[in-house]
């Protein structure tokens, strides 16, 4: 289904593409889908990096709020500066 024939579930209105937003410490990244449940590293980190993973797309109805999220595989686009 195409970015722009994409309805709310919930009222069938139109909806508008954004994104998740995690903080860290100085950075700040799309949040992204990961296989299987959570793990701790040894140092108590979340173990993720030998994992499936995809980002992920989220899209708000224009009219309830509310908000539905796609797994996406395409690369992060760069914006020109
Ligand atoms: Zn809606």
């Amino acid at each position: 289904m195409s970015d722009e024939n994409k309805k709310c579930t919930v009222c069938g209105q139109k909806l508008d593409e954004g994104f998740l937003l995690d903080f860290g410490y100085g950075n700040q990244y799309p949040t992204r889908w990961i296989k299987g449940p959570p793990e701790k590293t040894y140092l108590g980190m979340v173990a993720w990096s030998d994992r499936e993973n995809v980002g992920v797309r989220a899209f708000k109805c224009v009219i309830c709020g509310h908000i539905e999220l796609y797994g996406d595989a395409e690369p992060w686009r760069t914006k020109k500066i």
